[in-house]
């Protein structure tokens, strides 16, 4: 007899916009997912999968979980298109991917799901899909198919909030705004009307051409995301409770369930050992780059939180005068550090990088280690590291606030700004740098981060890695939100 809905397990099918951020929390909600019974189809587009194999531990990682499998869709891109050196600033990028999403991705994803492919699968059809919150497309998949859509922003729930709020804030006059006016104060966003300035809202409101494409997609697909039946956010509500309940208005059905990180590993210990959720988390990325290790050899020769880790992500570029710059500023600062340098951020138009001078490697083989991209949650988690200098992603802000580590940030776009204004400002976790900074700035910035308010900053930052390690504990806000979104997910089926 063939398998009715209410007689099988579900069927949850995740699909992420295809960039590290969002594949990475996406895929440690797949784990999580998986940890609890539940099926799971993860959808990847196709050049993106072939890196995640060649350099990642999927395999290995997924193995265990008989329910679980991988599918692809076209991205239109030929293997050496993506992430080739120096090519790409930031925002071409984005225009880049909203492009194909919208011609290629979102056709590919509709495709899949209305063929037969999930007809005859032994797990049963989709029974509910998770999709990129900036994935408006997928909620009209679902709804043609019968089967509720929950919308998984990948950014803070501040920048969500300000996204919201886009609408009031080209009524007031405050965006798009001018570069002569980062400093001006912004009134109109509820819960941040003391602290917030121009330059702390999402990069796309800056007025800039490039931006201009990019603010309408964002604000259109926000306002389309109500429409899905349920939402998930990587927050936790003790650092975000205000700005929660004003987005539970819009979207009351909103599972709070972060940090994705720590929330994996309380599943990880309590399906093997059955042991608390304190022990720190393990690697869980499906990285786009090769992870080098041999800097995790090189942090167990350290001192106890004398290294600052240095990384901007995977999409930030920056030219050679910063690098140079940056580089000037860590060793003046006479801290060591672990700088991860993917070769894609150097920006170079020319194709000349001999601006990188003999004395600057010189003076790094002293105190300071490369790579090209580490394996960062066991990175921030060391022992010897006592900083991070960060663009303020999203994924390494709560990696670094589940470590305990206090930041540097120097935000370039997207929810980078906002997310960095939290930290400094809201949380008290770390520092802010402004737009323009030079060697000085650098140095200056950690070495307060690493001792003039060190003692301060600590305070704090212990208290919010107490915070997150709570919400994720079987007592916790993001564990209860997630056995209730574990029950929204079985009823679906
Ligand atoms: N990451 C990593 N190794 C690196 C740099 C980054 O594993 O050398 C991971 C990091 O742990 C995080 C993700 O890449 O999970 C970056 O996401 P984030 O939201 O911080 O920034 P984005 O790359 O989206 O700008």
């Amino acid at each position: 007899m063939a398998k009715t809905r209410s007689s099988i397990s579900p069927h949850v099918l995740i699909f992420p916009v295809p960039a590290q951020g969002h594949i990475n929390c996406m895929l440690k909600l797949a784990e999580i997912l998986c940890l609890s019974g539940i099926n799971v189809t993860f959808v990847n587009t196709q050049q993106n999968h072939s890196r995640q194999l060649s350099f990642g531990n999927l395999h290995s990682r997924f193995r265990q979980f008989p329910g679980f499998c991988f599918e692809t869709v076209p991205d239109g891109l030929s293997d050496d298109q993506l992430h080739s050196a120096g090519c790409h600033r930031p925002e071409d990028l984005v225009n880049d991917s909203f492009n194909r999403i919208q011609n290629i991705i979102a056709p590919g994803f509709r495709e899949l799901l209305t063929s037969d492919r999930f007809r005859s699968d032994a797990r049963g059809p989709v029974s509910c899909i998770i999709a990129d919150g900036m994935y408006g497309f997928a909620i009209d998949v679902a709804e043609e198919l019968g089967i509720p859509s929950i919308s998984f922003r990948t950014v803070s729930a501040c920048c969500t909030w300000i996204c919201f709020c886009t609408q009031k804030l080209v009524e007031n006059g405050d965006i798009p705004f001018k570069e002569e006016d980062m400093d001006r104060p912004i009134r109109s966003v509820p819960e941040m009307e003391s602290f917030l300035r121009c330059r702390d809202l999402p990069s796309y409101y800056r007025d800039k051409e490039v931006n201009r494409r990019n603010l309408d997609l964002i604000s259109t697909e926000t306002l389309y995301s109500i429409k899905a039946t349920a939402h998930i956010l990587n927050t936790f509500d003790d650092i975000e409770a205000p700005i929660l309940s004003h987005l539970r208005s819009y979207c009351p059905n909103l599972y709070t369930i972060g940090p994705l990180n720590a929330l994996l590993n309380t599943l990880r210990c309590s399906t093997t050992t059955n042991s608390s959720s304190s022990s720190l988390p393990v690697s869980s990325n499906a990285s786009l780059y090769a992870e080098d290790r041999s800097c995790m050899t090189w942090l167990d020769g350290q001192p106890e939180k004398s290294v600052v880790y240095v990384s901007f992500g995977s999409i930030a570029t920056v030219s050679p005068e910063q690098w140079l710059e940056i580089w000037y500023g860590l060793i003046n600062s006479s801290h060591r550090f672990l700088w991860a340098r993917r070769p894609d951020s150097l920006l170079i138009e020319d194709g000349d990088d001999s601006q990188i001078h003999a004395e600057l490697v010189e003076a790094t083989k002293e105190r300071g280690y490369t790579v090209d991209w580490a394996p960062q949650e066991e990175v921030l988690n060391h022992p010897a590291v006592g900083g991070f200098f960060t663009h303020c992603g999203w994924n390494s802000t709560l990696e670094s606030m589940v470590a305990g580590v206090p930041m540097v940030c120097w935000p370039h776009l997207a929810d980078q700004q906002i997310n960095s204004r939290y930290v400094s400002e809201v949380w008290k976790i770390g520092m802010n740098m402004k737009d323009d900074f030079n060697r000085v700035t650098v140095e200056k910035l950690i070495r307060e981060m690493m001792v003039d308010k060190r003692d301060e900053l600590m305070k704090s930052t212990m208290k919010v890695a107490e915070m997150a390690r709570r919400s994720v504990s079987r007592e916790g806000s993001s564990y209860r939100n997630y056995e209730a979104l574990l029950e929204f997910i079985r009823k679906s089926c």
